[in-house]
């Protein structure tokens, strides 16, 4: 089985349909939460993910769109983008975020959006916060966003290592635990402007990390039509 791993889609609709055309055909799609924010179109990305049938998990700031909790740990612009979005979607973008869990366990994966012990905010930086972690979650294997960076942990007797896949690396997934992140498809933070996802194939026991160019400029119009503000618009074009 081969699934499309996307995660911090953050209502960026140009990002996600050049993502979703460079997949092609796959089995499912699974996101890894911020779904909505800081981008454009919540709306759209929503209805797209529900065509296409993918599930998954929701973000800290999806958890704010649908009124689960409060945007006062956000900074300033994040808070003026999620108030945006919390007062535009329609009804069914709000209910089809609402019904997605704060985790996820299918066969060998467990799904979070920030960490295994605490799904909505802990960001899993290092190889430190990654190895306390492995205590958090039963299978082998889990998938996480949250930092917009590309990750692979894996165990060693040293515990866990971490690296930065680029474009086109593949990890094997054997016995040894792993903690991998996708990257970001509508807010890149690694220096790399294009969208990150990752493809997992069952049969070969791999992931492989992916980076998809898309029309910058057309969210940023989007971003500025909406009165979204300017320092989210600007770091678009340079993946920060
Ligand atoms: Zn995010």
């Amino acid at each position: 089985m081969r699934l499309a791993i996307l995660s911090d889609i953050h209502a960026n609709l140009v990002a996600l349909d050049a993502v979703l055309a460079a997949i092609g055909s796959v089995d499912g799609i699974r996101v890894l939460g911020d779904i909505v924010g800081y981008g454009p179109e919540p709306d759209g990305v929503v209805d797209r993910l529900d065509g296409l049938g993918a599930t998954g998990v929701l973000g800290n700031h999806d958890q704010v769109a649908v009124g689960r909790l409060g945007p006062e740990l956000f900074n300033r612009d994040a808070r003026t983008a999620i108030e945006w979005t919390r007062d535009r979607i329609a009804p069914a973008t709000r209910e089809w975020l609402a019904a997605l869990p704060e985790r996820l366990v299918e066969g060998t994966f467990t799904l979070v959006h920030g960490s295994p012990r605490d799904p909505t905010w802990e960001y899993i930086l290092d190889d430190h916060a990654a190895t306390e972690n492995l205590e958090a979650f039963d299978t082998p294997h889990c998938l996480f966003g949250h930092t917009h960076l590309p990750a692979a942990f894996r165990s060693t007797v040293a515990g866990m290592i971490g690296g930065e896949p680029a474009d086109g690396d593949r990890v094997t997934l054997d016995g040894r635990r792993a903690l991998l992140n996708p990257g970001s498809v509508g807010q890149p933070r690694d220096g790399n402007a294009a969208a990150g996802w990752a493809l997992l194939d069952t049969d070969s026991a791999t992931v492989t990390w992916r980076r998809t160019d898309y029309d910058i400029a057309a969210t940023q119009r989007a971003m500025m039509l909406a009165g979204l503000p300017p320092r989210l618009i600007v770091r678009l074009s340079i993946g920060v």
